[in-house]
């Protein structure tokens, strides 16, 4: 039987995209509304991949980053302070302060250790802001059309969704200008000649605004204008986008029907989930923002996750423990050449692993108190040969701030400077294996050669149970009953300091 390697998603996809020979743009988007989480990731590296795939056949094709922040703060959340945010709801996201006090608008907050977090996943775009983009007056003609074309697009609403349109439902969106909300408003006129619409607000406030900057197009409305107007050829977006009568059905009647332009390719994607804690909603609050996961992982392996996983399948991503079986698969993926498509498209082809397995260099940098400089000989003692220390030292980061950001309390320990009262109420039994096994200890003994020699001398101990052995070591070392696998541990250590250590614990 031969095997036939299946052709990878992103290889796939940008051939049916080049039916069409373009040029193409594809259009990603996240609302600044909070902190942009994880799960926003996977648009952005999934439209960067088909960008990727794309280019590399000759097509020419531009990616952009739509940050939607001229949309309106729905609600409260609970990151922020109901005194300070409840009288902005209704507003757009440009429009009122950040909660740090130190970014333009409450939008800025949010997209800027986002746009920080691409650039160093290396993921070019080219932003276009949408506050901007409706007050240069881009946006003017596909207002001016959506107005005209109010029933039309009302009855796509009903049609594809199921849902009454009321009466004086309006595509646009005004601005108050007594309340600065743009949630309230009704539109009661408007006109082509001098481009503005008149409006009644729920605060009792009336007036007339610009179409450049003055309010802006209703979502479903919003998302075609933008389309037809870019334009743009590829959309890639939730699956929650995607269901009957979801506003990427509307939006590509809308886009063909009222815009008169063909609407984008669409690429679906499903969530990456958080795992142990449901999906991640920045309304709910539990919310890993991508620039503090970028912190604890390295952005090639954050790219791999999302590119070796085809788009509609889920991802559960959990930064506990099986973060470090993740960061594993990618170097043992990179190293052994495996999956070399997928290593390509995530930017990883050229990348060479530090040769240290990332759940092992968790344990060194603990062994070594923190001290870089102390891991890296303690790695080159035991037979690892640290090619390239910068390289080592900035993985060494990441265990480290994993260590403090999400490790579990096992996967964490300190080697204990003086004897800890832990190793003070050892039963005989146990002291007279820490005495036994120090004394045959030898230098140089590699971490097998402990292991075995620890087995060994604890079934000759006779100790029940027989982990009580291993639990003497913990005790006498780090002053708790568990730790990292005891062979390679002492092997780690410094030879004469731990054998005055259980020497020490097995006379107390
Ligand atoms: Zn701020
Ligand atoms: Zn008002």
């Amino acid at each position: 039987m031969t095997h036939v390697r299946e052709k990878h998603w992103a290889d796939a996809i940008a051939e049916e995209i080049l039916k069409n020979p373009g040029p193409h743009e594809i259009s990603t988007g996240i609302s600044p509304s909070g902190e942009i989480h994880i799960g926003n990731l996977r648009e952005v590296i999934t439209a960067d991949v088909v960008h990727r795939a794309l280019k590399e056949r000759g097509a020419q094709v531009v990616l952009d980053y739509v940050a939607d922040n001229f949309d309106p703060l729905r609600k409260v959340y609970p990151f922020l302070d109901a005194s300070v945010y409840e009288k902005q709801i209704g507003k757009p996201l440009s429009e009122f302060p950040c909660p740090c006090a130190r970014h333009a608008s409450y939008a800025e907050h949010f997209l800027e250790p986002f746009l920080a977090s691409l650039a160093k996943m290396r993921i070019e775009v080219k932003v276009y802001y949408a506050d901007r983009m409706y007050k240069s007056g881009m946006l003017v003609p596909q207002i001016l059309q959506a107005l005209k074309g109010r029933d039309l697009i009302a009855r796509i609403l009903e049609e594809c969704t199921g849902r009454k349109v009321e009466a004086q439902w309006s595509p646009f969106n005004p601005i108050c200008q007594s309340c600065g909300r743009m949630t309230e408003t009704l539109v009661t006129g408007w006109s082509e000649k001098a481009e503005t619409v008149d409006y009644t607000c729920g605060c009792g406030g009336t007036g007339t605004v610009s179409m450049r900057g003055g309010g802006k197009l209703t979502w479903r409305v919003d998302w075609p204008a933008r389309w037809a107007r870019i334009p743009v050829t590829i959309e890639p977006f939730g699956k929650d986008h995607a269901t009957r009568g979801g506003s990427y059905d509307t939006g590509a009647r809308i886009c063909r029907e009222v815009f008169n332009a063909p609407p984008p390719f669409p690429v679906t994607y499903e969530w990456i989930s958080f795992k142990g804690k449901g999906e991640l909603k920045k309304s709910k609050g539990n919310v890993l923002s991508v620039h503090r996961m970028l912190e604890v992982v390295p952005p090639e392996v954050l790219r791999y996750l999302v590119v070796k996983t085809r788009p509609m399948r889920s991802i559960a991503f959990d930064p506990g423990l099986p973060l470090l079986s993740l960061v594993d698969e990618f170097d043992d993926a990179a190293s052994q050449a495996r999956d070399p498509r997928a290593l390509e498209l995530s930017g990883a082809a050229q990348f060479k692993p530090v040769g240290v397995p990332f759940r092992h260099l968790v344990n060194v940098v603990q062994m070594a108190d923190f001290d870089l400089e102390q891991a890296i000989v303690i790695l080159r003692r035991n037979g690892y040969p640290v090619e390239d220390p910068g390289a080592l030292k900035e993985r060494a980061g990441y265990a480290i701030r994993w260590l403090r950001e999400f490790a579990p309390p096992e996967a964490k320990f300190s080697v204990q400077r003086s004897l800890p009262p832990e190793a003070r109420d050892l039963a005989p039994g146990q002291k007279r294996f820490l005495a036994a096994l120090a004394a045959a200890l030898r230098p140089g003994m590699t971490g097998e050669e402990i292991h075995a020699l620890i087995y060994a001398l604890a079934k000759e101990a006779a100790l029940d149970p027989p982990t009580a052995a291993f639990e003497a070591i913990y005790r006498a070392l780090l002053g708790q009953p568990k730790g990292p696998r005891a062979g390679w541990f002492l092997a780690f250590l410094d030879g004469g300091f731990v054998l005055r250590r259980l020497e020490e614990a097995a006379a107390t």
